[in-house]
């Protein structure tokens, strides 16, 4: 653990921390919310947080981070959208030496179940420790091991490492840990539902004694505790959702979230806005980029949209609010800590544009709407892999948020019409339209006064600014849907085996491609003339599908279906190959 470094100047923290709040506004009011700088992390990495537009800790980062830079071992209980990955990354980089280490072998050793998940931490970790000179590998199977090889012998810092892999460098001699000083397994409920219990015991039992280990878990099954048990000392617990409200505390909002994949979200943000036709919403994002961007599509479609965030100054904050009070601005998008202390009486809307940090956080967003027996509603954009969050959230709030589907660009344009259809209905009970009849009167001589009103309407509809048709965004079903009642993922690796009589296909495309099941019966009934009740189970994966034929018919689809296309793109087709079991 590091020593009380010179980089630990908690006055000029506090100072720092001061003077943020002076700045911030007089809607805010004082409050004693920590800092990044509070944690006592050095100034390479709170350059990095601010570069990155992270204005304040999450609840996990406020929690976690000061037990770990003091060398604790911890056992958190926190699901992916929490922000725990910058809570073990930033006290590991807090503990490098200045001007960096001259040992090759890493320092850290970052477990994590998928290749997905170790890119992305990895990525992380370099990002937060960019300057600090931070050497990161991700190592995980399918990657030829070649450049891993490579990176490993020039020297590294932080691996990050789907165990199996880890176990093959260790086996092979080329990861060595016999300078680690933490071990951190992310996701350690994953892993071991992927069968990854021994790969984790081996590599920890090779790891030194004094190391500081910290395990996160979405779930805290018994074999979580064992693991704990077996591995951590004396750990600080945390959980992030542990904080329930008081009752009453979360006010009555019509409650929805909608599950779409990250490129499609500025899209679907506009059509649900669209729909909703919000008269003033707060749309709050994780980071000042976010905010930037997200306010600029927004006018960009046609919304008079204006961000908020820790970067703007006093001033400016001061006219966005007479904006969105006065009404000449309808949407409002902000940080967490922006929006701290905001009260806007014509608030209709709340838009989480990703799911919060914490429950506590939803409650705290979603309580700024619905109050004094208005009408409020609360809208949640959450990508496929944040769905367990969102049930964390319902379980702590005790409230059903509704799952919904985007928009359709047919919902959308009878959305338009109908908003076309009460602007002329308005216009028609108001009084002024006599200066008009000389041109319907003219043209009614040529034409049928039908065909002359639908002929207004059409251009009343294109003034309205009614947009151009979009690309239509696929329907995606959440990831990791649960077990029912045991709040554990459902595992996608291990799939049953067939049913008697049926012979399993792999469909080289899934959920990220937006395949539903639907699709895939249409195009196996469609191209080789199956009946849709001889189909069998369909399973859909974020990069495939297995869908069940009866056996004597698979070669006929898989001929049938070598040319075709499915959701209009070509797709591999074949037999599942026994590995995938
Ligand atoms: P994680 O739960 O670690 O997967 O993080 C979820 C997302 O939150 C990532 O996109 C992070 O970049 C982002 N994030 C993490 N910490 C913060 C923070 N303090 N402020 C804003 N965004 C954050």
């Amino acid at each position: 653990m590091p020593a009380d470094g010179l980089w630990r100047t908690p006055r000029r923290a506090v100072a720092e921390r001061s003077a943020r709040l002076d700045a911030m506004t007089a809607d805010a009011p004082d409050d004693d919310r920590t800092s990044f700088a509070d944690l006592g992390l050095r100034p390479e990495l709170l350059r990095a947080l601010s570069g990155l537009g992270y204005e304040e800790p999450t609840p996990i980062q406020r929690e976690a981070i000061p037990p770990l830079t003091d060398g604790r071992d911890l056992l958190g209980q926190a699901a992916t959208g929490t922000g725990k990955t910058a809570a073990f990354a930033l006290p590991v980089l807090e503990r490098m030496a200045e001007g960096g280490r001259t040992e090759r072998a890493p320092m850290a050793l970052v477990l994590v179940p998928t290749r997905e998940l170790a890119v992305q931490v990895s990525e992380a970790v370099h990002r937060y420790g960019r300057e600090i000179g931070a050497r990161v590998l991700p190592i995980y199977g399918g990657q030829p091991i070649g450049r891993q090889l490579r990176v490993l012998e020039q020297g590294v810092d932080v691996v990050v490492a789907t165990p199996g892999r880890a176990v093959d460098h260790l086996n092979r001699g080329t990861l060595k840990l016999e300078h680690l000083e933490v071990v951190v397994l992310d996701e350690a409920d994953e892993m071991l539902d992927m069968g990854f219990a021994e790969d984790l015991d081996a590599i920890l039992a090779e790891a030194p004694e004094q190391r500081q280990t910290v395990l996160f878990s979405a779930t805290m099954p018994g074999r979580i505790d064992r693991l704990a048990r077996q591995h951590l000392t004396d750990p600080v617990r945390i959980t992030i959702s542990r904080e329930q409200p008081e009752p009453g505390e979360a006010p009555r909002v019509r409650q929805s979230a909608y599950v779409v994949p990250r490129a499609h979200k500025p899209a679907a943000l506009g059509r649900v806005l669209d729909i909703e036709a919000p008269t003033a919403a707060i749309v709050f994002c994780r980071t000042r980029d976010e905010v930037d961007q997200l306010t600029e599509t927004l006018n960009g479609r046609g919304y008079r949209a204006e961000s908020l965030h820790g970067g703007i100054s006093q001033e400016q904050r001061d006219r966005v609010m007479a904006r969105l009070r006065n009404g000449t601005a309808d949407l409002l998008v902000a940080t967490d800590v922006a929006a701290r202390g905001l009260d806007v009486e014509q608030l209709t809307h709340v838009v989480n544009y990703n799911v919060p940090s914490a429950p506590e956080s939803y409650v705290h967003r979603i309580g700024r709407v619905g109050r004094a027996g208005r009408e409020g509603v609360a809208i949640t954009l959450a990508e496929p892999r944040e769905h367990g969050m969102l049930k964390t959230i319902e379980r702590v709030t005790k409230q059903r948020i509704q799952m919904e589907k985007v928009p359709t660009i047919a919902d959308l344009r009878a959305r338009r019409l109908e908003l076309t259809r009460a602007a002329l209905h308005e216009s028609l009970l108001e009084d002024d339209l006599e200066g008009f009849r000389v041109v319907v009167e003219t043209l009614a001589d040529e034409f049928d006064v039908m065909e002359v009103a639908l002929a207004a309407v059409k251009l009343a509809h294109e003034a309205s600014g009614a947009a151009a048709d979009e690309e239509e965004i696929p329907e995606v079903a959440p990831r990791g849907d649960r077990r029912p009642g045991t709040g554990e993922p459902r595992r996608e690796r291990k799939p049953r085996r067939p049913t008697a009589g049926m012979t399993r296909l792999f469909v080289g495309a899934g959920r990220s491609a937006g395949i539903r099941p639907q699709d895939l019966v249409g195009a196996i009934a469609g191209e080789a003339r199956l009946n849709g009740r001889e189909i069998g189970a369909i399973e859909i994966a974020d990069r495939f599908s297995l869908v069940e034929v009866p056996e004597g018919s698979a070669q006929q689809v898989i001929t049938a279906l070598r040319g075709a296309t499915i959701k209009g793109r070509k797709v591999t087709i074949r037999r599942e190959r026994e590995e995938l079991r």
